[in-house]
């Protein structure tokens, strides 16, 4: 077992100091994965380092490094080691993190983790309360869950949600997994900015009471996954107040921004959020899977999942003793607040500060180095740790059909050499790049050299482009 744990700790670290050199794409279609993996069920035993050197020379490979520095798009995973060695204890000791009974210590450490959560976003510490789950999506799942529980209790024929077209599709999966129809859901258009429009949001929530419905939640975004855009929560807020509404906010990419000094003004009105998603496995640097809900009271909670059954009598323990499991949808789940912790404790808020403000601080430099070229345009500027921009040289007069292409065709190039992920995403009908800048490894250079790749191939298109029109 010794052997065995050694030599993966030694490939782990090898994959920690080693990642910046290697490349962060990888390409495989389902015929060459199946030539290289699929197999007949395993009857007999064979020699475990020979099932691990297979694992780490033909399994790993073949996945994308999130943690890369040139590992742009989505919301790159840039984890940490202190984190990924926390789970390896909490698998390794397979804690049951569900009840009280089982494990006290886990249970007081998702408590205490989620106070210092709690007072980080301005929640009331006495009454809030909240929990960790797999991600952002069971994170606004069990929201939803509660908000509709809470604001219509049984009957939710007439309920209606109203979000943005810019929230993200998580959002839209949990309103039809908690069994809205298509009729009760609002999408309401953003404006320039990518912002919800207030003036339509409130005159559609006022048509629905006319016409007799149950206006019930509001979802905000705290940063969005397109943008970075933060909707205007403080207006939402009194919108929701007034209207006695649900207020949800999904900060599931933003939310950790509110340990800067400029995402702190973005984010103002945070903390009026009935309930709150964020995603430690993005911006707060945790390894997959660690999403995390908060609210406003952790009544809400429990009496939104608790349930109890005859075989879990004996584990219920008192009232301020808790059990995760009647605070969301998981009976069984995994330790996941030891690599907060851990991971807190070891480096200390301030290296969390520090490596947040660095990323957004970054993502502007960035901004500044496109401006200053002719050949590239902003499309939405440096937000949090999001910029979009587009290849569009000044006096080459490209129909926006030609725009598309080619920034389409750098995007595509660059991923085929596998010097960076940099995919696309479509604002206001434009194709464009989308770089999310949110791993403290990414270095300025990183980005000047991956730009420079783009502006040869957007050079190389441009010709093609040129042929093309002077046939
Ligand atoms: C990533 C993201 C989600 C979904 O979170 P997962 O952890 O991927 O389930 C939800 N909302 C926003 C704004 C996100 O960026």
């Amino acid at each position: 077992m010794q052997q065995y744990g050694y030599k993966i700790v030694d490939h782990i670290v090898e994959h920690f100091e080693n990642q910046n050199t290697k490349t962060p794409v990888t390409h495989a279609s389902r015929k060459e994965m199946d030539a290289l993996l699929a197999e007949q069920i395993p009857h007999l035993p064979s020699d475990a380092n020979e099932v691990l050197d297979f694992v780490m020379e033909q399994i790993i490979p073949h996945s994308n490094i999130v943690s890369h520095p040139k590992s742009f798009s989505f919301v790159p995973g840039p984890s940490n080691y202190i984190s990924a060695m926390a789970d390896t204890i909490a698998t390794g000791f397979n804690i049951f993190s569900g009840g009280w009974a089982a494990s006290p210590a886990a249970a007081e450490l998702e408590i205490v983790t989620m106070n210092w959560l709690l007072e980080i976003f301005g929640f009331p510490e006495k009454d809030g309360g909240g929990i960790f789950t797999s991600g952002g999506s069971m994170a606004n799942l069990t929201a939803l869950v509660t908000a509709r529980r809470i604001k219509c209790g049984d009957d939710f024929s007439k309920a209606t949600i109203y979000l943005s077209d810019q929230a993200h599709s998580s959002n839209i999966k949990a309103i039809k997994v908690i069994g809205f129809k298509k009729e009760q859901i609002r999408i309401i258009p953003t404006d320039l900015e990518f912002k919800i429009s207030l003036n339509k949001l409130k005159n559609i929530i006022a048509r629905d009471r006319l016409e007799g419905l149950q206006p019930f939640c509001i979802i905000a975004s705290a940063g969005t996954t397109n943008t970075g855009t933060v909707d205007p929560l403080d207006e939402i807020a009194t919108i929701c107040a007034q209207e006695n509404l649900w207020f949800h906010i999904d900060g599931a990419y933003g939310g950790a921004a509110i340990l800067s000094n400029s995402g702190k003004k973005l984010l103002k009105g945070i903390e009026r959020a009935d309930s709150l998603t964020v995603d430690p496995h993005k911006w707060f640097y945790q390894p997959y899977e660690m999403g995390c809900l908060l609210v406003k009271n952790h009544n809400w909670l429990s009496s939104t999942f608790t349930e109890k059954p005859e075989y879990l009598r004996d584990i219920e323990g008192n009232e301020s003793e808790i059990n995760f499991y009647d605070h969301g949808i998981q009976l069984t789940r995994r330790f996941r607040a030891l690599k907060f912790y851990m991971s807190l404790k070891t480096f200390g808020l301030e290296s969390f500060k520090s490596a947040i403000a660095y990323n957004i601080d970054l993502t502007e430099q960035t901004e500044s180095i496109l401006r200053k070229s002719s050949l590239w345009e902003i499309v939405s500027p440096a937000t949090l740790a999001i910029i979009n921009f587009r290849y569009n040289p000044i006096g080459e007069n490209l129909s926006e059909k030609e725009l598309d292409q080619i920034n389409q065709n750098i995007s595509q190039k660059i991923i085929a050499s596998q010097e960076a992920l940099l995919v696309t995403t479509v604002l206001q009908n434009q194709v464009v790049l989308r770089m999310c800048l949110i791993n403290p490894r990414t270095t300025i250079k990183h980005i000047q050299d991956t730009l420079q790749k783009c502006e040869e191939y957007g050079q190389l298109e441009l010709q093609k482009t040129e042929k093309t029109s002077s046939i």
